[in-house]
């Protein structure tokens, strides 16, 4: 048999990272983003995945951290590698 899990690989590390992670996206959460149906740098976020533009007044949804999402084209690379 080869390449036994071994539990020793699950180490803490992996919580770190990613608490690193969520910072950098709490960041990002609390950016204004370009509107795109005004044009108006006032887009906040109001609730996870939920964005409202404060000049135009329209809500839409989005990614649960920014307004449009990069995991599209990650996803996009990823089935380029595959
Ligand atoms: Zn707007």
């Amino acid at each position: 048999m080869t390449g036994a899990p071994r539990a020793k690989l699950r180490t803490p590390r992996y919580g770190l990272k990613i608490r690193r992670r969520v910072e950098h996206i709490l960041q990002k959460s609390k950016r204004t983003y370009k509107c795109p149906y005004c044009g108006a740098n006032a887009v906040r976020r109001v609730r996870l995945g939920v964005w409202a533009c404060k000049k135009c007044g329209k809500v839409f949804t989005g990614g649960a951290w920014e307004p449009f999402t990069a995991v599209a084209r990650s996803a996009e690379l990823a089935r380029e590698r595959a």
